[in-house]
Formats: C-alpha cells, structure tokens, sequence
C-alpha cells in the first residue's frame, strides 16, 4: 500500500476518542491536546480545512460531579456532559489559541444531521466557520439528547459530520492503530490489517467482537463510522492517538488502517440526491441561471422565475430551463411560500420581502445534480 499522506486530502474531520484525552480521574491531558493542536495548526497553515469532533464531555463531568459514569443514570449522564463540555472546549481554544487559531462549539444532537432542514442549517454554520479558519470543536448534545435519539458515540457522529461536510478525510484517532481480525488485546494472532477497499459482513461481526477505548465506541461504531463516511466519499483511517503528534505522525508511517471511499464527496451527494424518489415541487429558472448552474454556480432567486409545489426547506425540488426541459433537482433552502415571495429577487432584495434576514442561495451547489443534457 502505498504510504498515508494527510497532505492528499483538503478537508478532514479529526475524532479524538475520550481515553486519549481524558484520565481515569477525569484529568485533561493538555500536554497530548498541545501535540494535537500543534499538528492541526500545521495542516491549516498548509491549507487543509480542519473540524474536530471531541470526546470527553461526560469523562471530565463525571469527575466534576463525582459520578460512575458507567453505572450512572441519563440524568446524571446529561450533567456530566454539562459539567464537563465547558472544561472540555476551553481546553481546545486555549491548545488552539497557542497558534492563533480560533476554536468554535458545535453541538449536534442525531436530528441535526437526519433531518434535512436542520442538516442545511448545520451545513451552513460548519461551512462559515470552515470558511472564517475557525475550528470547529463538534460534540454531540448530550445534554439534551435522550436515550432514544442520540448517537450514544462519536465515531458515527463524526461520519455524519464528514458526510455533511463533504470531507474528503475521516481520522478516527483512539487508543487502537487499526483494524484487526481478530481483538489483538485478547488473541495473539489477530492480524492488522493496512487497508481496506470493501467493508464486509465478516468484518462487522468482527468488529462487533473487539472492544477498544473507554468511551462509548468500539470497534463496531468505527466500522459503521467508516461504512457510513466512505459511501460518501470520504476515506477513514482508524488510527492511534496514544502518541505525541498523531496526525504528523500518520504522514510520517505510524500504522493504521485505511477505509478507501467509493467515489468523491460531490459524487455521492449527487447519487444520493439523484435517487431521491419524493420530489416536493418545481423552480423555473431562466437562461442565465440555466448558464450559472452549468458553470457550478448555486441557484440564486434573481433567477427563478416560477415555483410550484408544495415543499419545505430541505425538501427536494426539480429545475426546469426556460424551455420547460427538466435541468435537474436539489434541496431547496427556502419553503415554497417564502420561495414565491422572493422569486426574481435580487439578494439585498431578499431581507425586505420576507421580513427577516434568509439565505442567498435558493438552491446551494452543494445540493444540487444537474441532469446530462441528451
Ligand atoms: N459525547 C460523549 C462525550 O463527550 C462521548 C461519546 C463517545 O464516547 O463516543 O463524553
């Protein structure tokens, strides 16, 4: 295989597992988060897009309220990670500050990323923040999220992430360097295994066996992290972070293994869109728009000159030409009632029609699949 290079890929989302950063008493290891901090700062300096889903929320609340975390109950849970969300993000910003470098909190509950209203919304911010050289520090809402609507792990919760963002890397940093045959902590023969093209039923049973890190995920949720992440393009490399520097040291040799994607982010996005069977509604768009959407531009109000349908925002909406020819679909931004109001509007035109401040685009590029022409 040939050697692992972070420098192949522009926007990676980085997952430090709990037991990397956080001590059985609930300590911080901030001598480990300044080798972390050091490395992303490097990688950003070189032009690569960073967002970082931490863990250890409930691990340093835990302590804080002197709670088991593994016997306690979700009230108690939902506390901790109160407690301890606050010490947890003000340790990156402070790692992070060291090199200039601005941390933001981003806290996802599981409808923020399958719903797709709220999955625009928390596209839109991350992108901002992407787009302003600020860190995101993502962790899920625990406080909030119940037992029945929450990821539970960080390992998914960040292949959702990478998803939304279209990343074209996924590092899952944990106290193991990869994937094995078999649980190398309890059988001696189990095997490493570099990297991997196809995830396979064998491999899930496999992983269901393997037990690692002290938070919530094992081996199971980084395969189905990698199952989920590289279905939409992006590749995923298990990785140990129980060293100084871990991702300098990924492009430097470290062992672990890598998940290869299928195909690019923006390819999926659009197999997935394409597929997509309830279709909500119709925008018209006029020749210029037609021309901006061939040149990869998104599709603006000042363009549109009919909307029809009855769809919400997120919903899946087609897009005719100006001869009726059917140009295509993507996720509308707006309703169809806000989208009437400001069809053919130019966008300093859009906050005076609706009353409040809306987005620019009716339909982003992201989420949009132009149909071949013939
Ligand atoms: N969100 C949890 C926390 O911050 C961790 C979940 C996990 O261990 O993956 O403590």
């Amino acid at each position: 295989m040939a050697a692992l290079s972070l420098a192949d890929f522009k926007r990676l989302v980085v997952k430090v597992g709990s037991s990397l950063l956080v001590a059985d008493d609930g300590e911080l290891d901030r001598a480990w988060l300044d080798t972390l901090a050091h490395d992303i700062a490097v990688l950003q300096r070189a032009g690569h897009e960073l967002i970082v889903v931490s863990s250890g929320a409930i691990a340093i609340g835990s302590s804080v309220l002197g709670i088991n975390k593994r016997r306690a109950r979700l009230e108690g849970l939902q506390a901790a990670a109160a407690a301890g969300q606050v010490q947890l993000v003000h340790a990156y910003q402070e790692a992070l500050g060291r090199h200039g470098i601005a941390a933001a909190q981003v806290l996802l509950t599981l409808e923020d990323t399958e719903n797709r209203r709220r999955f625009l919304n928390a596209r839109g911010t991350l992108g901002r923040l992407i787009e302003g050289s600020v860190i995101p520090i993502v962790n899920e809402n625990d406080t909030v999220a119940t037992d029945e609507i929450r990821y539970g792990d960080n390992d998914r919760l960040a292949a959702r992430v990478a998803q939304l963002v279209m990343a074209d890397a996924l590092v899952l940093l944990s106290d193991v360097d990869g994937f094995y045959t078999a649980d190398p902590a309890a059988d001696d023969s189990a095997e490493h295994i570099p990297e991997v093209t196809r995830i396979t039923a064998a491999m899930q049973s496999m992983a269901g066996e393997t037990r690692s890190d002290f938070g919530s995920g094992g081996m199971a949720t980084k395969v189905q992290a990698a199952r989920i992440a590289t279905h939409a393009g992006c590749s995923t490399i298990i990785a140990s972070g129980q060293i100084e520097h871990p991702l300098d040291a990924l492009s430097t040799g470290a062992r672990c293994t890598v998940f290869r994607p299928q195909g690019t982010p923006a390819a999926a996005r659009k197999q997935w869109l394409a597929g997509v069977l309830e279709v909500r509604g119709e925008m018209a768009i006029d020749q210029g728009a037609a021309g901006a959407l061939r040149n990869g531009k998104s599709l603006l109000p000042v363009g549109v000159v009919g909307v029809s349908g009855n769809f919400r925002r997120g919903d899946v909406v087609n897009i005719s030409g100006p001869d009726g020819a059917e140009l295509g679909r993507g996720l509308a931004e707006y309703s169809d009632q806000e989208a009437l109001r400001i069809v053919g509007c130019r966008s300093e035109e859009i906050e005076d029609r609706l009353g409040y401040r809306g987005r620019a685009e009716m339909v982003h590029r992201d989420d949009l699949v132009l149909f071949d022409k013939d």
